[in-house]
């Protein structure tokens, strides 16, 4: 156990304040989180010989068991994500069972299962606000889906599985992260560097010379040698400009089998996991996973999401078998075979769209220094949501880059804060972009503890004296997470439990995020974000015309992947049997007939490296993206009715949203939010006409 020396200053045993990231070291994870778990199980079990079938005499008292993880654990769980190392990563894997331990110990307590049937039953349920009850329902129907009713050898094997599950999950996404470091391809001869943007070049060259430390001449951005590997700052632009289809062969080979092969093979995690859920949804009385997924979702069942997958697919098909025809054609035309390999598709498509709207990426990125975008972004904030943004920089950060801003509403208030960490950094972070809460609103004893935000994005970093310049994707990925944090920070709801994100169906928990992408689209809004690095000049019209015309640009093959990936992940949870002849590879490959006009690789194993459905929670619910896609495009359009170019209008409207969507968070069911907010249930009309397929 933890001796007197190792809690003493241990910051990861602070309660009050921001988490002092600064000052967390490996070593403190393992005594700090110990303690903190001894402490909460013995309270816990103080709390249980107390309980009585009213608010105060239950969930008041069990929420108090929670600021210690918030500041002692999930500290420590962003650092795994922002600041990874080996000493990190053995002290969390030391203490992530003893967590998993604690939560299923307290989910499955029987004594609080049955005290909160009993309050649902009893006579203060007509006293609670709605807020209340739906936590109650929801803990009654979580503590049902962690094992509660199960007894004797039932209950025992759940709990193995669920721990097996954890450290798979575990597991697979450090093969992911070690096969993506493991893997890089130099390119020495300057032939195949001609034609790449100046951001591949710099980049390239740098990981060269971060891998290349001793060398006499280093390498340079103009005559290399560069090093390409498989992180999508380097392999995309990669893909879409290098003119030697063999080097794109070898990298897109070694994309599509990442973690598939040896040590960091995933496929054996893949048929354990798959078999390990099945059997759990057995254990629970479901016919299968995606049943046990939708259980808590909003989608009703799996026919609801098979009907929303055929809708989209036949309004995609015909477009994506254009968009092919179109990008062979340009093949042809420029002298080359008609022959169309998979790893020629991101190469073509990109020359199409240089030749119908001839700019790219690099003609855009000096328009958008990361400063230009943040400020207009926190601009139109104001005059949507009423709130103004300050940074403040006396906050204990993890990284230099690390910047930390307060939200003021109209009053002048401080209502909520959040870490943004813009840039990639490949040796210690974790890739892609994501929102987490770092501290939820919560209301203790009249004290409100304000809502903060982690908002984490793998943007082009700054190199020598040039700023961070955005492609427009990084635009769009930070609107993206700010919409989650909105929602996070913005919430009004006082009980942590269905506040901001929290208590939100994961379904209806990328509207707000969604949401916010619709204003890169917008042309005042666009224009305000924009202002060239060195003479300050806005984005020019035309090319804001070229950006708008190529929204659309491959609407329909962009929407059959999200549905390829959307389709396995529900099939592989509902219709597939493990010990069946049939291997995941296969079954994607079948359902893929129906998504990829151009046939995947035979020996394509994108699966093993499916960190979403595998590691990152979203078995059986990759469906969600477009399910609230359709939500967001549909909230978006009531902005377009209103009047985009109407201050008065818009302002009104997003009043009605930050009032509906950001502030109600998980207090009521996402179907009734929604149609606070819209006067009506969701229609698929206005995600068909924003993608131009309808
Ligand atoms: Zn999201």
């Amino acid at each position: 156990m933890a001796d007197a020396d190792q809690l003493a200053n241990n910051p990861l045993l602070k309660t009050s304040g921001l988490p002092d990231f600064a000052a967390i070291r490996p070593e403190h994870i393992v005594p700090a989180v110990r303690y903190i778990v001894k402490d909460a199980t013995e309270k816990l079990e103080a709390i249980e010989k107390e309980l009585a079938p009213t608010w105060e005499g239950s969930l008041g008292q069990l929420e108090k068991l929670d600021p210690p993880f918030e500041y002692g654990w999930k500290p420590v769980g962003h650092l795994f994500g922002v600041l990874n190392s080996d000493e990190l990563r053995v002290a969390y894997e030391t203490v992530l069972p003893e967590v998993v331990q604690f939560g299923l110990r307290a989910s499955q307590s029987e004594p609080i299962y049955r005290t909160l049937k009993q309050l649902r039953e009893g006579p203060e349920w007509s006293r609670l606000s709605e807020a209340q009850q739906r936590i109650v329902t929801d803990r009654i129907k979580g503590a049902e889906l962690s094992g509660i009713a199960l007894t004797g050898e039932k209950r025992e094997r759940f709990n193995a599985i669920e721990q097996q599950l954890s450290q798979l999950s575990t597991e697979f996404s450090n093969h992911v992260l070690d096969a993506t470091k493991a893997f890089s391809l130099d390119i020495t001869n300057a032939g195949d560097a001609e034609g790449w943007p100046n951001t591949l070049r710099n980049l390239s060259a740098k990981s060269w010379n971060t891998a290349h430390k001793d060398v006499a001449t280093p390498a340079t951005p103009a005559n290399g040698p560069w090093r390409i590997t498989l992180e999508p700052p380097l392999f995309t632009p990669f893909m879409e400009h290098c003119r030697n289809g063999a080097l794109r062969e070898t990298l897109y080979r070694a994309f599509v089998t990442r973690a598939s092969s040896g040590e960091l093979n995933n496929d054996p995690l893949i048929t354990r996991f798959l078999a390990l859920r099945q059997e759990k949804a057995k254990l629970l009385g479901y016919q299968n996973f995606a049943e046990v997924s939708l259980a808590r979702k909003m989608a009703p069942n799996v026919t609801a999401i098979r009907k929303m997958f055929a809708d989209l697919r036949s309004a995609a098909w015909d477009a994506a078998v254009r968009d092919l025809d179109d990008i062979r054609k340009l093949k042809e035309s420029r002298g080359e075979s008609s022959q169309m390999n998979v790893w020629d598709v991101a190469f073509w498509a990109e020359r199409l769209r240089e030749d119908r709207y001839s700019y790219t990426d690099d003609e855009l990125r000096p328009y958008f220094p990361f400063e230009k975008v943040l400020d207009g972004l926190f601009q139109l904030l104001g005059r949507l949501f009423e709130v103004t943004i300050q940074q403040q920089t006396d906050v204990s950060i993890w990284h230099p880059d690390v910047r930390f801003y307060r939200v003021h509403d109209a009053t002048g208030q401080h209502i909520a804060s959040f870490f943004l960490d813009p840039y990639s950094r490949p040796e210690n972070k974790r890739g892609g972009a994501w929102m987490d809460d770092c501290l939820g609103r919560r209301v203790t004893n009249g004290h409100v503890q304000l809502p903060v935000a982690h908002l984490v994005c793998n943007q082009t970093p700054p190199h020598g004296e040039t700023p961070s310049l955005m492609s427009f994707r990084e635009v769009e990925t930070l609107f993206h997470e700010m919409g989650h944090g909105l929602q996070h920070m913005l919430t009004k709801v006082d009980f942590a439990d269905c506040a901001g994100i929290n208590g939100v169906e994961w379904d209806a928990v990328e509207l707000p995020s969604q949401f916010m992408e619709n204003w890169c689209y917008h042309r005042p809004t666009l224009l305000s974000l924009t202002g060239h690095y060195q003479t300050g000049e806005p984005l020019p019209e035309a090319l804001f015309e070229k950006v708008r015309a190529a929204k659309n640009y491959r609407a329909g093959s962009m929407m059959l992947r999200q549905l390829l990936f959307g389709m396995t992940d529900i099939t592989l949870h509902s219709d597939f049997d493990p010990n069946g002849k049939e291997t995941p590879h296969e079954l994607n490959q079948r359902l893929s007939q129906q998504t990829s006009v151009l046939p995947l690789l035979p020996e394509d194993r994108s699966l093993c490296s499916f960190q979403h459905i595998f590691s990152g929670g979203y078995a059986a619910g990759y469906y969600s993206y477009k399910w609230a896609e359709i939500l967001s495009a549909d909230a978006f359009s009531a902005f377009e009715e209103a009047g985009l170019d109407n201050p008065t209008a818009i302002q009104q409207t997003g009043r009605r949203f930050r009032d509906t969507v950001l502030a109600l968070g998980g207090s009521r069911h996402p179907m009734q939010v929604f149609q606070a907010f819209r006067g009506r249930e969701p229609q698929v009309a206005a995600i068909l006409r924003h993608s131009g397929l309808g």
